[in-house]
């Protein structure tokens, strides 16, 4: 009766019981909210009253509130503030929480109750959040095959089952493929080109295997600084072919597992109802189509492949003026040549921003930002506890005074502490039996801790990072409605980074930069000519990237567009999806398919192409506020009013065509990126 887990807390706007909670209290709590949220799913399945929206729909939503809290902060810790027994705990909770969302998932009765709302729903009044609710709940349930004739069930659980099998496969290849290359140096002559740090990285390495000399291996921390600074041409080849060959062939073979993971897919997919797996995952998006997502990626690509071409063409003829003696620039040697260029041209290290840069002041400024876009002010909290000395709260209140969040900041690294920067919520907005629980909304970084001589310093792309999260953060802060699950940065995937990506544009505008960037030891303010090179270098080689973008999601596409089993191999089948848009030469033996996480294992499967839309979206957003002023108080009361307090409380194309007055516009971002 005394875990503070679950009893409300009683401090200001339900502060969480940081002071109290114990490891202790963690499974005591998930086993009663689990017994409550089951209890409270029964009553709703068991209810004699005909079915009606109130008393299934909304019931089902509001359902398991205890669960909510406790996980809300449980897996949040877990990330933020871990030990080993909190992972040991992890460990157990997860398959009770599996063994949970199967009780209602896989719940008839409940299922033929959310149906019979559905199936009455040209006759109920109901408001645009609840016409969304309805539809997510009641396909909630059909996506998982709750239509279903008994034999397909089992069919459906079967392909699932095998599929999870064979993307658990598939990451396993890629790992041990990965793992199983490294390059050994034992002259130092070889290191040519590399920075001491890169160097230094390497030689631990090679102790941590306990060899001498330095070890480069296909992991990102050693394979990209490798290709982009080492000189010896015969070693970046080396490198480049293995991980471009990885689990291509060999022991860990991954050709025959893409065909069978997109074949079972298939499979779902069309005994679910839909013509192929884009269809089934898109359905979910904003895109909705891939007729919009191919329309998308072909507009950015027919001016984006020339571009490309160019860039690389004129980094060639700039590389054979210093020595390069190839014909054409090469894959493993366009890193290379790509970063001696921009040394050169636009060099802009992290040690020269960094001092004007304090995270005092850059805080102050994004909150000052915020003030002047959205009339928020953020007073902060010394009084109520935080799960770590560090970690800062603020109340967060309308121009009107009025509470709108909790917002929690951790900036420092620190063991238990996942590396990375992240947006998150310890509780969503929810109205629950009239009473509106405003939001506990969370931004966690990884800054560089103050020393007693010096401030924390942010490099550019920390103050980027912090932007971006911060833009999240906005989203969960001024989140109106009353449904946890439609409120929020609770939205369609190819939606939610609209407010983060929107607010990194201010990191690159001088007016914006020009209102805090002082030296923290002689307060002189930031140098133009530092500004404009920042500027500048911001589009280097950007058709080059975008074009790489582009292809995976081509690829993607191609993928998961199969409405037949596949006629090619894998090799063959790659090469055909990208005929047409290379840039660099094509080298046999190298394979994008065999090692591509995001889309066989990693849950960007149809929906790699996200990436672009997202971008596309903030930059036709931000050229709105730069047509009307990077400040204006209009343009920005309209981004509120449309995009960040909606949540997915309604269609995201609709709530962007409300704000921006038509479709998005690839126009934009290449604009924006300076190809057209
Ligand atoms: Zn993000």
């Amino acid at each position: 009766m005394d875990n503070p887990l679950l009893i409300p807390s009683s401090l200001p706007f339900g502060a969480p019981r940081f002071d109290l909670i114990r490891t202790e209290h963690w499974k005591p709590a998930f086993q009663a909210a689990i017994a409550e949220g089951k209890a409270e799913v029964d009553a709703i399945a068991a209810n004699p009253a005909p079915p009606t929206f109130a008393n299934t729909v909304e019931a089902l939503e509001l359902a398991g509130a205890a669960l909510d809290r406790v996980s809300g902060l449980f897996f949040n810790l877990l990330e933020a503030e871990s030990d080993d027994a909190m992972q040991q705990i992890a460990e157990e909770v997860s398959p009770w929480l599996t063994e949970y969302e199967l009780y209602i998932s896989l719940n008839e009765t409940l299922f033929a109750r959310v149906k019979a709302v559905w199936d009455g729903r040209a006759a109920l009044r109901l408001d645009p959040d609840q016409r969304k609710l309805l539809e997510e709940s009641y396909k909630g349930f059909t996506r998982s095959g709750a239509l279903l004739s008994p034999a397909d069930k089992k069919t459906y659980a079967a392909l699932e089952e095998e599929l999870d099998l064979l993307e658990l496969k598939y990451g396993k290849n890629v790992l041990d493929a990965t793992n199983a290359f490294s390059l050994e140096i034992t002259d130092e002559a070889e290191l040519e080109g590399l920075p001491q740090y890169v160097r230094d990285a390497a030689a631990q390495a090679a102790r941590e295997k306990g060899k001498t000399g330095w070890l480069f291996d296909l992991s990102h921390p050693s394979y990209v600084p490798f290709l982009q600074f080492s000189a010896r041409a015969e070693l970046r080849e080396q490198l480049w072919r293995a991980f471009n060959a990885r689990a291509l062939g060999g022991p860990h073979d991954n050709r025959q597992i893409c065909l069978k993971i997109t074949e079972l897919r298939r499979q779902i997919a069309q005994l679910l109802g839909y013509a192929d797996w884009a269809a089934y995952e898109l359905e979910e998006r904003m895109a909705k189509s891939i007729g919009a997502v191919r329309k998308l990626l072909d507009e950015l690509m027919a001016p984006s492949l020339p571009a490309a071409r160019r860039e690389v063409a004129d980094l060639l003829a700039w590389a054979q003026g210093q020595g390069y003696a190839q014909t054409q620039m090469l894959p493993w040697d366009f890193p290379y040549w790509s970063e001696r260029y921009r040394a050169e041209h636009y060099a802009l290290s992290d040690e020269q921003l960094k001092p004007y840069f304090r995270l005092e002041d850059c805080i102050a400024a994004v909150f000052g930002l915020a003030t002047r876009l959205y009339g928020v002010q953020f007073v902060e909290r010394t009084d109520l506890p935080a799960y770590h000395p560090d970690v800062r709260i603020y109340d967060v209140q309308d121009a009107d005074g009025r509470h709108l969040a909790l917002f929690y900041a951790d900036f420092f690294p620190r063991s238990g502490k996942r590396s990375g920067a992240w947006m998150t919520n310890f509780r969503e907005l929810a109205v629950r039996g009239g009473v509106e629980e405003r939001p506990l909304v969370s931004i966690v970084t990884n800054f560089t801790k103050p020393t007693a001589d010096v401030p924390s310093l942010l490099t550019h792309d920390e103050l980027t990072t912090l932007l971006h999260e911060f833009g999240h953060a906005l989203h969960g802060m001024l989140a109106e409605g009353r449904y946890p699950s439609l409120t929020g940065t609770n939205v369609a995937r190819d939606f939610v980074e609209l407010p983060s990506q929107l607010m990194e544009n201010w990191a690159f505008e001088p007016a914006w930069l020009h209102t805090f960037a002082r030296h923290w030891q002689t307060g002189e303010a930031i140098p133009d000519a530092l500004v404009e090179r920042l500027v500048a270098a911001r589009n280097y080689h950007a058709a080059y990237f975008q074009v790489r973008q582009l292809r995976f999601g081509l690829l993607d596409l191609a993928w998961h567009t199969l409405q037949e089993p596949a006629n090619d191999e894998t090799e063959a089948l790659e090469r055909a999806a990208l005929a047409g848009c290379t840039v660099l030469p094509d080298i046999p033996d190298s394979c994008i398919s065999t090692s591509f996480h995001h889309i066989f294992d990693g849950g960007y499967s149809a929906g790699y192409y996200s990436y672009k839309w997202a971008e596309v979206l903030e930059a036709d957003a931000f050229s709105l506020f730069q047509e009307r002023g990077i400040l204006d108080r209009a343009t920005a009361a309209s981004f509120r009013e449309n995009v960040l307090s909606k949540g997915g409380s309604e269609d995201e194309a609709l709530l962007y065509r409300r704000f921006r007055g038509h479709e998005p516009d690839p126009q934009a971002l290449l604009k924006k990126l300076e190809i057209i």
